[in-house]
């Protein structure tokens, strides 16, 4: 993948506080209107231009940009891959990343990232807009600074933040607990099974207690990915071709039942039975409740027992964007086997148990 880089000191003349390297994929955060109208990406080159509080914050920061800027429907493992690699090499020299992305797969991306960045002790925050930073009442201005404080935050010279994250509309995530839950105003995200990690107001206010603790293991990085992965969302009156069309799916290595509240499914022979043969074919099954609040309790109910009798895996209250990514990334490092036995356990914060 080709980037361009820009280096802006927004301390000067002063000496900067901190070092904070923007990465920019795409979305709608950095369009604006070239002069025969057409929306284009910004440069970042006229950032302060664009954005003078910047000049309040006192960083160093390095912008790194797609050479194409991608919108997020677009974004696949590569560009996981892409932006986890940038991390990676500049991890020593910076002490925190703002990601801007497109809103609609940012959950997806906050959440490969949380897995593919095991060690992190640095803060990655991902952040965007609903409206282009070229128009007057755009959320990209706020998103952007306050992401920039809060990626440079520290306690006794230690991040604040050792995680990835997504800051939205005045709100910090934990990023593989979040969900976009809303495309038109500016509360886009939200992360019903685990707290608001900060919120911001006057100042920032940050829920130490809900916050990850930095590990001592050093930064690694796990960029392989296996898309073997399918979803397959129940409702009343699936049929029986459906469901089997996408267990018999070619290749198949894993699929994720979206299921209705605590983890429940019909009760149907054939559905159980569909089931049951694919996890003898070695596929692995994880149910994943379509509530956004809530978890899985396989057995709570008469339409969840023999899920967990014919070995479908809980997923807890884990999120639909984290199971994927995690499977992927799992499959990919390390095989069918290691993820069976893997999958079910919380990894870096992204289920209860
Ligand atoms: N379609 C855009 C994207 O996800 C929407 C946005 O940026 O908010 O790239």
């Amino acid at each position: 993948m080709k980037y361009t880089r820009i280096s802006i000191n927004t301390a000067t003349p002063a000496e900067a506080r901190s070092r904070v390297m923007i990465i920019y994929t795409g979305g709608t955060f950095g369009m604006t209107y070239d002069e025969s109208g057409v929306l284009i990406p910004f440069d970042f080159s006229l950032i302060k231009e664009q954005l003078p509080a910047l000049r309040n914050l006192f960083l160093e920061i390095t912008v790194i940009s797609f050479a194409q800027p991608v919108d997020s429907s677009n974004i696949s493992p590569e560009h996981w891959k892409a932006i986890a690699e940038i991390i990676f090499e500049n991890y020593q020299d910076q002490d925190g990343f703002v990601v801007l992305h497109g809103t609609d797969t940012m959950a997806f991306s906050a959440s490969a990232l949380s897995f593919m960045l095991p060690g992190l002790g640095k803060p990655v925050i991902f952040t965007g807009a609903q409206l282009p930073i070229s128009q007057s009442r755009s959320d990209a201005r706020e998103n952007l600074i306050t992401s920039l404080e809060i990626a440079s935050a520290k306690i006794s010279g230690k991040p604040v933040l050792p995680e990835v994250c997504i800051y939205f509309d005045y709100q910090l995530l934990r990023g593989n607990r979040a969900k976009k839950v809303e495309s038109m105003h500016f509360d886009a995200f939200e992360s019903g099974n685990y707290p608001v990690l900060a919120k911001a107001g006057v100042k920032i206010d940050y829920n130490l207690a809900a916050i990850a603790q930095a590990g001592e293991e050093p930064l690694k990085l796990l960029s392989k990915f296996d898309s073997s992965v399918a979803i397959l969302k129940l409702f009343p009156g699936i049929s029986k071709p459906m469901v089997e069309a996408v267990l018999n799916t070619t290749g198949v290595k894993a699929v994720i039942i979206e299921t209705f509240g605590s983890g429940n499914a019909p009760s149907a022979e054939w559905f159980v039975s569909c089931l049951k043969s694919a996890i003898k074919k070695g596929i692995i099954i994880l149910n994943v409740s379509q509530c956004p609040g809530g978890m899985v309790e396989q057995g709570r109910y008469e339409t969840s027992k023999a899920l967990a009798e014919i070995g479908v895996i809980s997923g807890s209250d884990i999120t639909l964007e984290a199971a994927v990514t995690k499977l992927m990334i799992l499959l990919g490092e390390y095989g069918v086997d290691y993820t069976r036995a893997a999958i079910g356990k919380p990894l870096t914060g992204e289920m209860a148990y």
